[in-house]
């Protein structure tokens, strides 16, 4: 067993690491106050190829195994969480589907210009009545000689005032139930495609959200993504592929908080001495460390299992709620450590606070996280009984 990550990656790190102290960490404050992420910070992100990460070499993109990825969201989940929402959307639910399901042609018209984010990809499933039951979604799309007729609402889409392409869910059979869904590669200027008001939220700013407005869209037959009826299947693969990318954020975010909760409790005086002095608080400190080693090592070996191709549906569903639950649980005790400070504007901690509660909702809330445990624990039984 070797616990070391391969120089390269060591490297890459590095670079990222860099590249966020010195050209995205100063513009926090801006970002937060203008819920803006400024086009020249995404043009510095594309040159760095940071919207190529989950895209093979082969398509312009840096083709990172998992643990590659997560090594560098890891680094990435230590600054504006708004910011990296626009990456991890991209890299992950927005391009995972068009990297693992489409066909030649597909790729060669898709993937390079997503490599190179000069098109920002977005990932359409949920819709006003269908949150944690994706499978009750009521886009409709019915097929009219060489193209398909959407009609339907989609809401709560990260990154569809930027994004180019989409990966859209909808319903090709009614009478099939989860099995007459069809997943779709939409392009933006698609005649009948829609973009709604950007919603205003309580964290992730400079990360936008908005509906979607599938009015008569015209979706060319080629672009139907994997094969028809398999739209809910894949979205299910989609999101499970997504999973340990959104843990590896939450954990740099929590290293992150641990890092400033230390030098604060190191450098903050009361009663004449550290408050780090302080029983109370070195205990807090040690179960946000302890927390953080844990999750690092289960979302590297999740990493490495999704590198094998082996099954990772019950231990990403465990990464997901761990990383999600640990972040929130050490936001919440980093406000506590930095007492006024810590729920001051000025300060990032209060931000990281709220950006944090998200991760617990998005991509399957904790609870559906729990029932996809729970149902790989009832097979398993079954399987031994
Ligand atoms: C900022 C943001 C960005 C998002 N980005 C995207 C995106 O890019 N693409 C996309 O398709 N969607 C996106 N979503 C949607 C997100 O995935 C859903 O909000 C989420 O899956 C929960 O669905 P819901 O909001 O309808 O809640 P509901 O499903 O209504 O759930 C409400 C509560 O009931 C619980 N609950 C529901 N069913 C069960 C059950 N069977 N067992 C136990 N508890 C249950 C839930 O856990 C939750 O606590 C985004 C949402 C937000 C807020």
């Amino acid at each position: 067993m070797d616990f070391q990550l391969p120089r390269e990656i060591e490297e890459m790190k590095q670079v990222v690491r860099d590249f966020v102290a010195t050209e995205v960490e100063p513009l926090a404050m801006e970002i937060e106050a203008q819920d803006e992420v400024p086009q020249d910070l995404l043009e510095k992100s594309r040159a760095l190829g940071l919207f190529g990460l989950s895209i093979p070499e082969a398509y312009g993109g840096m083709g990172l195994s998992m643990i590659g990825k997560c090594a560098l969201y890891e680094e990435l989940g230590k600054t504006i969480n708004g910011y990296t929402t626009i990456l991890g959307a991209h890299n992950g639910i927005g391009t995972v589907g068009l990297v693992e399901l489409s066909n030649e042609a597909q790729r060669q018209r898709y993937l390079p210009r997503m490599a190179t984010g000069e098109w920002i990809g977005a990932f359409a499933l949920t819709e006003p009545q269908a949150g944690s039951n994706a499978a009750s979604i009521r886009t409709t799309a019915v097929k009219k000689g060489d193209r398909y007729i959407l009609n339907g609402q989609k809401i709560y889409i990260t990154n569809a005032p930027i994004a180019h392409v989409f990966t859209v869910m909808a319903v090709t059979d009614p009478s099939r139930g989860p099995k007459g869904i069809t997943s779709f590669i939409v392009e933006r200027d698609f005649p009948g495609f829609h973009v709604g008001n950007v919603e205003k939220k309580m964290g992730l700013h400079g990360s936008h959200t908005a509906q979607l407005y599938l009015e008569d869209l015209e979706v060319p037959e080629e672009n139907v993504l994997g094969e028809v009826g398999q739209g809910y299947v894949n979205a299910l693969k989609i999101l499970a592929n997504g999973r340990a990318g959104l843990a590896a954020r939450c954990l740099g975010s929590s290293q992150y908080l641990l890092d400033k909760s230390l030098a604060y409790a190191m450098e903050r005086e009361q009663f004449g001495k550290p408050i780090f002095e302080q029983q109370v608080i070195q205990h807090y400190l040690a179960e946000m460390a302890t927390e953080i080693e844990t999750l690092r090592w289960m979302m590297y070996r999740v990493a490495w299992m999704t590198d094998m191709g082996m099954n990772v549906i019950q231990e990403a569903a465990m990464l997901k709620l761990y990383g999600s639950e640990v972040y929130n649980r050490i936001a919440d005790k980093a406000v506590q450590i930095h007492g006024g400070v810590g729920y001051i504007a000025e300060y990032p901690i209060e931000r990281f606070y709220r950006d944090a509660r998200i991760t617990r909702i998005y991509e399957g809330t904790s609870e559906i996280q729990k029932n996809v445990i729970a149902a790989q624990l009832r097979k398993r039984y079954e399987a031994g009984r």
